[in-house]
C-alpha cells in the first residue's frame, strides 16, 4: 500500500452566509516512500489546502488523506514542514533555531542532538554560520536555517510550501540543487509545493499540475532525467 494517499478527496470552506468555497475537488493520488513529489499550480488552486490536510492541521470535507495506511486525523511528529518564510526566532543563533523544536517538544537537548544539529547545519552549507543571529544571515541562508530545523527532527515526510518563493532567481537555483544534494545525502518523502513547472521538473520524481477554481489534479507527469 502506498506511503501517502489521497483518495477523493473535496474540500470546501464555510464562508459568511451559509456559503461555502470549494477548494479541492475530488483530487486522488499516492506518494510512494522516498519520492520526491512537487505540486504545481497558481494561486487560488487549494496548494495551501492540500498542505493542511496532508499535516493534519484539518480534516478534509470528503474522501480520505492517509498517512502510513492511517487517516490522518491530528498533526504528527513524522511530518516536518518548511513554511515558505524560515520564520527564525530573532534572538537565537542558528544553532539554538535548529534545535529549538527538540527543546520544545522533549524539554531538553542531549549532546546527541547538538553533534546531530552540527551536521544538519554543516549538511545545508553554513558550518561557518552556526552563531550568527537571523539577521545577519541573507534570505536564502535562513531559509536554509528553517531547513536544517524541519531534518533535525527526522521527519518521515517533508512538506515545503514554496521554500524558495522569497529568494531571487540566482539563489532560487542553487537552493535547489543544495536540496537535491540533501536528499541524495538522505533519501526523505518530500512534498514540494511551487508556483515554478521548472523547478518542480527539476527536482522531482513525480509532478502533480493542478487547476484552479476549484482545486483539481489536472495532471500527474513521472520524470526521469539524471540528477546532477
Ligand atoms: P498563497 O500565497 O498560497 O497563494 P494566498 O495569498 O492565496 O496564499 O492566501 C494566504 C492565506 O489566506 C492562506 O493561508 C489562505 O488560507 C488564506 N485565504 C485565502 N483566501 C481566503 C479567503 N477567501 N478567506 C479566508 N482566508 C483565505
Ligand atoms: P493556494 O495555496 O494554491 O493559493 P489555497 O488552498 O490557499 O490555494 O486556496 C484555495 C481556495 O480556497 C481559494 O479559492 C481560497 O480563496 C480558498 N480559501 C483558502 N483558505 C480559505 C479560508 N480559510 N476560508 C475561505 N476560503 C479559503
Amino acid at each position: 500500500q502506498p506511503y501517502v494517499s489521497l483518495k477523493n478527496v473535496s474540500h470546501s470552506y464555510p464562508t459568511d452566509k451559509g456559503k461555502s468555497v470549494l477548494a479541492l475537488q475530488n483530487v486522488s493520488f499516492d506518494i510512494e516512500k522516498h519520492q520526491f513529489v512537487a505540486v504545481v499550480g497558481p494561486s487560488g488552486c487549494g496548494k495551501s489546502t492540500l498542505l493542511r490536510l496532508l499535516s493534519g492541521l484539518m480534516m478534509p470535507t470528503e474522501g480520505q488523506v492517509n498517512i502510513f495506511g492511517t487517516a490522518v486525523t491530528e498533526p504528527r511528529d513524522e511530518i516536518g514542514i518548511v513554511f515558505q518564510q524560515p520564520t527564525l526566532l530573532p534572538w537565537l543563533n542558528v544553532t539554538e533555531n535548529v534545535v529549538f523544536p527538540v527543546k520544545h517538544k522533549t524539554g531538553r537537548v542531549s549532546s546527541q542532538t547538538r553533534s546531530q544539529a552540527q551536521k544538519m547545519i554543516e549538511m545545508v552549507g553554513l558550518a561557518d554560520f552556526a552563531k550568527r543571529m537571523p539577521n545577519e544571515l541573507s534570505g536564502g541562508m535562513q531559509q536554509r536555517v528553517g531547513i536544517a530545523r524541519a531534518l533535525l527532527m527526522d521527519p518521515e515526510i517533508l512538506i515545503m510550501d514554496e521554500p524558495f518563493s522569497a529568494l531571487d532567481a540566482l539563489t532560487r537555483e542553487e537552493m535547489g540543487f543544495e536540496l537535491l544534494r540533501i536528499w541524495n545525502e538522505s533519501p526523505k518523502t518530500v512534498l514540494f509545493i511551487t508556483h515554478s513547472i521548472t523547478e518542480a521538473v527539476l527536482l522531482a520524481d513525480k509532478v502533480l499540475i493542478m487547476s484552479p477554481r476549484p482545486g483539481r489534479l489536472s495532471a500527474q507527469i513521472d520524470i526521469q532525467l539524471p540528477r546532477p
